[in-house]
């Protein structure tokens, strides 16, 4: 089976799935005192919103970018309500011609959020229609082909972009900069994750103690998304075999049951693991090579599956490629490859004996 096909069926997966919101779209916070973490991020927005308020005018263009499943979508809601205007959403893709963009904004009306998921993947034609639109709120729009070609302007309400990216770096700088505020959103701390999972076991009514909810934190990769899943899945769990409860035992249990190990990674993240380590001896390896072996998008190794792995130092990304570290080693009960360089040593490539790389530590 292909990372792609297993892919599918991966409870870990932070991407959106039907099941996830549409199912119980009430566990989704609908203001900033509801949403959890990212203290930085609500304190700013709280100033920037309140003022925006007072002088009567939009909040200015928001870029939110971080993995997926960490609250983007999340916090464009909780701006619009906040303000107090609608909530407009779409998608990068979904934009194919600039006559999509402009019927969007011509809908809208006065303070409205338009919010563009996957903003990087906007096409370039459909992006240079967003540029006079941000800033001064009107579109210039050419009208017919050839000499008879003519460019009409017309003036949009005043609204908020909010654009959320899994990946920055991606964004033309032109669009970056007509953003007034850019907030990175990080990975949940165990705490915080807890806190989500009590609260949407509150509200969907499941029985839970503490304990329970600090083990399907521990093991959610930091995303919300994922936390919340993995309540649905153990409270399944809980229901056929333990009368309803969620007690550390059921939640260790169910989890285990679903190959879910103890740092929350999965069948998927092991074997990527386990690839550069047999593969590749333990790296470095280039992403796009990587991608080949395992039958994955570079993308969305990138995006998806990457970003956790680096967070909690399993995975090291040098100039030449991406590295298996020693306590993912360690982890996956696996030998600690001999034969490798350490990341950025002058000997890069060379074949080189455990222990002749400065700084390189011994440890199996
Ligand atoms: P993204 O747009 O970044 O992929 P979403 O905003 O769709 O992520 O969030 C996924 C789910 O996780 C939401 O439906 C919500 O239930 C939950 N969630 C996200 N952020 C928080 C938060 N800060 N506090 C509580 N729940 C959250």
């Amino acid at each position: 089976m292909s990372l792609k096909e297993s892919d599918q069926e991966r409870v870990l997966a932070p991407q959106r799935r039907p099941e996830d919101d549409d199912a119980e779209p009430g566990l989704r916070p609908r203001t900033l005192d509801e949403y959890v973490g990212q203290e930085a991020i609500k304190e700013n927005l709280r100033v920037f919103m309140q003022a925006a308020r007072q002088r009567g005018e939009p909040l200015d263009h928001v870029l939110l970018h971080g993995p997926p499943g960490l609250g983007k979508t999340t916090l464009a809601a909780i701006i619009a309500h906040a303000m107090q205007r609608s909530l407009h959403m779409t998608s990068g893709p979904a934009i194919e011609r600039p006559g999509d963009v402009a019927a969007i904004l011509t809908s809208l009306q006065p303070g409205d959020v338009l919010f563009i998921d996957e903003i990087h993947r906007l096409p370039r034609v459909v992006e240079e229609i967003l540029y006079p639109a941000m800033e001064d709120f009107r579109l210039d729009i050419v009208i017919g082909k050839g000499p008879g070609a003519r460019s009409v302007r017309l003036d949009i309400p005043p609204f908020t972009l909010v654009g959320a990216t899994t990946r920055a770096g991606s964004l033309t700088s032109p669009l970056r900069d007509r953003f007034g505020v850019v907030f990175r959103l990080d990975y949940y701390r165990p705490a915080e994750l807890q806190e989500i999972v009590t609260r949407s076991a509150r509200l969907l009514d499941v029985d839970i103690d503490a304990q329970g909810a600090a083990e399907i934190a521990r093991r959610s990769r930091g995303t919300p998304r994922i936390a919340n899943r993995l309540l649905r899945r153990v409270r399944d769990f809980a229901q056929v075999r333990a009368g309803g409860r969620i007690t550390l035992a059921v939640a260790r249990e169910a989890l285990t049951s679903m190959a879910v190990d103890e740092m929350g990674l999965d069948s998927l993240d092991r074997r990527l693991l386990g690839t550069i380590l047999d593969q590749f001896g333990g790296g470095p390896v280039g992403v796009e090579t990587l991608a080949a072996a395992v039958g994955e998008e570079a993308e969305t190794i990138e995006d998806v599956y990457e970003p956790f792995l680096l967070q909690i130092g399993f995975l090291a990304r040098t100039p030449r490629g991406r590295m298996v570290t020693a306590a993912a080693c360690q982890h996956l009960g696996r030998p600690f490859p001999s034969r490798r360089p350490g990341p950025g040593s002058a000997g890069a490539g060379q074949p080189v004996r455990r222990g002749e790389v400065p700084g390189e530590q011994v440890l199996f």
